[in-house]
């Protein structure tokens, strides 16, 4: 099955898709927001510590607060490719 419900199927070995997550689970990839800025009314485009930008979506949920942190799929893409 090379799709399923939408998802393609990654083409990194098993055992490497769950080195990755345990890594994401130790926040291996969380960075710190240095700057947002507004891109649309749900989204900021946030800049992160290591330089790279996401987006992340605003909240507009009482008593949630916006992160201080989000992880980046950039260092960890480049993680992967250093492996
Ligand atoms: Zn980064």
């Amino acid at each position: 099955m090379d799709s399923f419900y939408g998802f393609e199927r990654s083409p990194l070995p098993l055992d490497l898709i769950l080195e990755i997550r345990e890594a994401m689970k130790r926040g291996d990839f969380d960075k710190r927001i240095v700057k947002r800025t507004p891109y649309s009314v749900d989204v900021d485009a946030a800049e992160l510590e290591c330089g790279h930008t996401r987006p992340v979506a605003v909240e507009y949920e009482k008593g949630k607060d916006e992160p201080e942190h989000l992880y980046c799929r950039e260092c960890r893409a480049l993680w992967i490719s250093s492996l």
